[in-house]
């Protein structure tokens, strides 16, 4: 569930907090949340002693630099939790991974589902570190510009939907943002990418980076389990317009907003906004 600005807002929770830090003991308490290295030993065995030099985020993975060599790097997936915690903490029952640090403080991957994957790699290896080498470009590089972006989507067939759910083709999106992205953007969710006229691609691609940055300055959307790096939940769920607003009224128009499946996900949308055709027909409204 944590998407680009969940995750943007855990690593800004947590980098103040365990930058500068050396990793006193590493306790891996379900081995099968290691991704890399083979073994949940090697992985501690690798870490302990480590200090945290740094950390950013690549689509939604979070990744620490360690002050030596290589990283440290968590995918929190659907339920996966990272916090720090300053006081002597006793481990719950999902906590999967308790990292203590020399001086006080302890980071803590918790995760009912166990879905989540933690990985430590050395220069070379990032190849097993999940998705990481297969991810696109992220929709907030400045780099990443409209031409870009129109480019890689003429090449593509399928839907709009999927397309910007995929992580090879952009990195970061989810169910939530996608479907806020195209009700901005007036685009229906099953729209074929191969349709879309240049000025539709530019309304997704300025929507995108809109309502991204909303997100992060609303601190990422909390529904169940999300958290930042402090425990806090996130603020921007009052602000979606459509995503799991199923028969509430459009804000735009009175029409109600529906939910179908598209790509394999629940998709909001309103029928009157995001027509299928809107694209061709021209009437856009300005919002
Ligand atoms: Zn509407």
């Amino acid at each position: 569930m944590p998407e680009l600005p969940e995750v943007e807002t855990v690593l800004s929770s947590l980098l103040p907090k365990i930058k500068g830090k050396k990793i006193k003991t590493v306790r891996v308490r379900h081995k099968d949340v290691v991704g890399w290295p083979e073994t949940a030993i090697k992985f501690s065995q690798g870490l302990c002693g480590k200090k945290i030099s740094g950390g950013f985020r690549r689509g939604k993975l979070l990744l620490f630099t360690l002050d030596e060599e290589g990283k440290l790097i968590f995918h929190l997936r659907m339920t996966g939790r990272l916090y720090y915690s300053d006081k002597i903490y006793q481990p719950r029952k999902h906590a999967h991974l308790v990292l203590d640090f020399s001086g006080g403080g302890t980071l803590i991957f918790e995760d009912t589902r166990r879905f989540g994957r933690v990985y430590l790699v050395k220069t070379g290896e990032e190849k097993y570190a999940g998705n990481l080498e297969k991810l696109g470009p992220e929709p907030l590089d400045p780099e990443f510009d409209l031409k870009a972006f129109s480019q890689a989507l003429k090449q593509k067939k399928g839907r709009i939907k999927g397309l910007l759910l995929n992580q090879s083709f952009i990195a970061g999106l989810g169910n939530i943002y996608v479907d806020e992205i195209l009700f901005r953007s007036q685009i229906h969710p099953e729209t074929s990418a191969q349709n879309l006229e240049d000025r539709a691609i530019c309304r997704i691609y300025t929507s995108m980076k809109e309502i991204l940055n909303e997100a992060i300055a609303g601190r990422g959307t909390t529904f169940r389990d999300y958290r930042d790096g402090e425990g806090r939940a996130g603020d921007f769920q009052d602000l979606l317009k459509v995503y799991g607003r199923e028969g509430e009224k459009c804000p735009y128009c009175s029409d109600y907003i529906e939910r179908k499946k598209v790509a394999g996900r629940s998709s909001f949308f309103c029928p009157c906004c995001q027509k299928d055709d809107v694209n061709d027909s021209g009437s856009v409204r300005k919002r």
